[in-house]
Parts: structure tokens; sequence; C-alpha cells
């Protein structure tokens, strides 16, 4: 199928971007990497009238350590990220996540902040910023926001963004503790049926929920997954189990 008619801006600043998603509300959307957009729209689950095309905005593609903390550009790239030498040393746990994003292809073209905007449950980047206690930074004409990456994630596709910011950087404190990443899918580069990012003793499940659930090391885990064609809610909360044992076993005493 193809995508419904719309019109196309591009942009070369977050501020024209801010602009933009202002003057063409809740119909407009911004174009990153489009892996998720535009396969919406060719399936008409998305029929947005105007597409802003954020792509060649300048200074959002960074990477870099600043004081004790990691920066990641909006427009950084899956498999920029995956390959960074930065990442690898300071958040691994980031590198891991990514190798189970997608396929090659895809981590070409999408980005860490159209992954984070788009907000798939089942998506590994959003539960790792929960894990890692990330602030994820949004731009708009009134400013900067800061958002805690636990309170980012509201609901099903749904995040804290207003309709006229834009997701600019994520923010990631350093150093990082002692990490764990698995997730059990039916084919590499899937979508999880269950998996659980681990930063200390912060565990963050996902493809259990509307959004990442976030347990500490020793709770209960008291999770209730929705059952779909791929598993059912109970076999969902037994495979969230066995990855919280392997954790708990993989990082021993180090959390
Ligand atoms: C076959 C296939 C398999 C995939 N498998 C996985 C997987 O296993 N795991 C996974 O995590 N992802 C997976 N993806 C999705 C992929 O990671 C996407 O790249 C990502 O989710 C969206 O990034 P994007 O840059 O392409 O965003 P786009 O598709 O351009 O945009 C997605 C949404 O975010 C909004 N947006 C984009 N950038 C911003 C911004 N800076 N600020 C505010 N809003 C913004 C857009 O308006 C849109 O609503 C898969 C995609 C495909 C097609």
């Amino acid at each position: 199928m193809k995508a419904p008619a719309f019109d196309y801006i591009r942009v070369a600043t977050v501020a024209e971007a801010c602009a933009a998603l202002g003057q063409h509300g809740p119909d407009a959307r911004l174009l990153a990497g489009g892996q998720s957009l535009l396969p919406a729209m060719n399936l008409r689950l998305a029929s947005p009238s105007v597409l802003i095309d954020i792509g060649r905005i300048q200074g959002l593609d960074g990477i870099e350590v600043h004081h004790d903390r990691l920066r990641i550009g909006a427009l950084v790239r899956h498999e920029t990220a995956l390959r960074d030498a930065t990442i690898a040393s300071h958040v691994p746990l980031l590198t891991e996540a990514l190798r189970h994003v997608a396929h090659p292809a895809i981590r070409a073209r999408g980005t860490i902040g159209g992954n984070l905007a788009h907000a798939d449950p089942a998506s590994e980047l959003p539960a790792c910023m929960v894990a890692l206690n990330a602030v994820i930074e949004v731009t708009s004409p009134r400013g900067t926001r800061r958002i805690a990456a636990e309170a980012f994630f509201t609901g099903l596709f749904q995040t804290a963004l207003q309709p006229d910011e834009m997701l600019a950087t994520v923010e990631i404190p350093l150093p990082t503790p002692a990490w764990f990443f698995q997730e059990i899918a039916r084919r590499s580069g899937d979508y999880a049926i269950v998996g659980l990012a681990v930063s200390g003793d912060r565990l963050a499940f996902f493809s259990v929920a509307d959004r990442p659930v976030l347990r500490q090391a020793t709770a209960a885990l008291d999770l209730d997954p929705p059952g779909d064609l791929q598993a059912t809610g109970p076999m969902r909360r037994h495979l969230a189990g066995v990855l919280r044992d392997r954790a708990l076993f993989a990082l021993g005493g180090r959390t």
C-alpha cells in the first residue's frame, strides 16, 4: 500500500522544526529515519498531513562525554551508536542492546531520537534508558525541558512530548554500574517477546506492558503482561522471571 498524500517540509534547525510543529498542529509529524513512521503511513496506521524532515539539522548527531554524562544526539543512527567506541566503553549495555535492534538496513537509517519518540513497548532502547536512569532533553519554542526516562514513556506509543516539542538529546549518568541485557525473540532482529535491561539494581523489562516496567532487583515480580499472537500473558510472565533469574545469577553480588 502507498501512504496517503502529505505535504513535505525540510527544516535546517531545531527552532524551525518546533516552529513548524506549532504552525501545523497535531496533524504534523517529524520525520527522522522514517523506519517506523513510513511503514505506519504505508499501512495507513498514521496519516499525517505534513512531514517535517529533521534529517539535515546540524549538531544533533554527536556522541560525547561531558563531565559525568554521556550525551547522545537525537539524530545519531542506530548503526553509528552500535559501532561507537565511546558508547561501548562507557555504556556497554547500550551497545549490547543495539545489536538486537532490527537489522543492518534499518539500523543504518533509524535514529536514537526516533526510536525513543516512537515509544514502542517492545523496543530495546526505551527500557535501556529507564534502566540507565537517563534524562531526555526536549526542545520547543518555550525552551528546553529535561525529563527522566521513567516519566518520558507514558503509554502505548505515547510519550511526555508536547505537540510542538522535539526530542533533542539523551543524557546518561556515568559511570554506569554492572549491567545485563537479554531478550527472547523468535528470530534475531525481531522485536522481543520479552526483554530485560539491567543497570545496577534497576531492572527494566520490555514487551511486558504498554511501556518499560522498572523493578528493583530484590522486588517481587508482579508483572501482568498482555497476551498476543506471539505469547500468552502467563508465558510472558514466566519468561520475564527466567530473564530476571539469569540477570541476578550473572550479576551475582555486583549490582
Ligand atoms: C522491519 C523492522 C524491524 C524493526 N525492529 C526493531 C526492533 O527490533 N527494535 C526496535 O527498537 N526498533 C525496531 N524497528 C524500528 C526502528 O528502530 C526505527 O528506526 C525506530 O523505531 C524509529 O526511528 P526513526 O529514526 O526511523 O524514526 P521515524 O520513523 O522517522 O519516526 C518515528 C516517530 O518518532 C517521531 N520522531 C522522530 N524523531 C523525533 C524527534 N527527534 N523528536 C520527536 N519526535 C520524533 C516521528 O514523528 C514519528 O512519530 C524496526 C523497524 C522495522 C521497519
